[in-house]
């Protein structure tokens, strides 16, 4: 892993960092680049642009690892309410969310409760799909566990698996099943080399080799796969593979964050694929930010030309 990646992953978990960043002026200046702004309201004023050119959109409240369960309770009302939003202003948007922030660390038992909840409001005013993050990996069984476990209650549910993990063609084999829906990423956590590789050239290749996994799947009516990424030299070997195979474009969807590549998936749009945005939002931004900044350390000359 490359150091100035492994220093930001780092200083993502900081908790003393975690204090003291978000307050800095030019700091929260520069997140613009990657969010709409803190407010559900902006994200929707958002969304609501990108819906009207055929981009789908997918909303995540930032925040994770709450260390009160009251907390967890607080997100899940927001969430309902959010849905409730939605709905009447009749927008086709998906919600992601992360289990930590409904309080997975503190009583899986209330976590699931919630999550139960917001699914089955998304069922049943909103129509489509609760997509659930993928975090660091002392979380993966437990979260495919609490995936299978959601899934028997409400079909309506999604995953998210990361390309980095070794484990992770195993867990697609066992996941890749009628009714899934899955988003395949990268991966973006600091993670040991026993279990995640190191290098980004084997992440790619890895990528590559559960995405044609996936292609031969995907005719299947009742599969949805989400491929999460921006890198469009792999996108566009995914195509190739995809045209080889003769899978129509409809079959397949690929999901970018806000404000990163953005004109190149409206451009996949155009071409007759998938497109979709995740846009995140909310004051919790820190953890999430610095994960975005170590995907790029390019970002980080945004930020200090903020400074200025
Ligand atoms: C829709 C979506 C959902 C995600 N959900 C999760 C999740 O649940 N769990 C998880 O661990 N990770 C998640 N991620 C993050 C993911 O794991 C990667 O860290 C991230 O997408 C960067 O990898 P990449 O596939 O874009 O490829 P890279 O090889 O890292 O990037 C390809 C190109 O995209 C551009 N790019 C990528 N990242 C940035 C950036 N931050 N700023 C500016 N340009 C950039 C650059 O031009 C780069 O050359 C998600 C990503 C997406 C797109």
């Amino acid at each position: 892993m490359n150091i100035s990646r492994t220093i930001l992953l780092w200083m993502s978990e900081n908790s003393l960092l975690k204090n003291k960043i978000p307050k800095l002026k030019f700091v929260r200046k520069a997140i613009k680049k990657f969010m709409p702004g803190e407010t559900e309201y902006e994200a929707i004023l958002a969304a609501e642009k990108l819906l009207k050119d055929d981009i789908g959109v997918t909303f995540t409240k930032l925040g994770e690892n709450i260390t009160q369960i009251a907390e967890a309770e607080k997100v899940k009302n927001h969430y309902l309410q959010l849905i409730q939003i939605i709905k009447n202003k009749k927008l086709n948007i998906e919600l992601s969310i992360k289990l930590t922030q409904l309080g997975f660390d503190l009583d899986e038992e209330v976590c699931f409760k919630y999550c139960e909840e917001i699914i089955n409001s998304v069922k049943l005013n909103l129509g489509n799909t609760l997509f659930i993050d993928m975090e660091g990996s002392s979380y993966t069984q437990r979260t495919i566990d609490f995936y299978k476990r959601l899934k028997t209650i409400n079909q309506n549910v999604g995953i998210c698996l990361q390309a980095y993990l070794y484990r992770t063609q195993n867990d697609l084999s066992d996941l890749l099943v009628e009714n899934s829906k899955i988003r395949l990423v990268k991966g973006a956590y600091r993670e040991a080399k026993e279990i995640a590789y190191p290098l980004k050239k084997d992440v790619d290749k890895n990528y590559l080799d559960l995405s044609k996994k996936m292609l031969m799947k995907i005719k299947e009516n009742s599969i949805r796969i989400i491929f999460g990424t921006h890198d469009d030299i792999l996108i566009e070997k995914i195509i190739k593979e995809a045209k080889y195979l003769n899978i129509s474009k409809e079959h397949l969807e690929f999901q970018m964050l806000y404000g990163i590549k953005n004109e190149y998936l409206k451009d996949l749009v155009k071409r007759g694929y998938k497109g979709s945005i995740l846009i995140a939002y909310g004051n919790s931004w820190y953890a999430w930010y610095m994960r975005r900044l170590a995907e790029r350390p390019a970002n980080i000359w945004f930020v200090l030309k903020n400074i200025f």
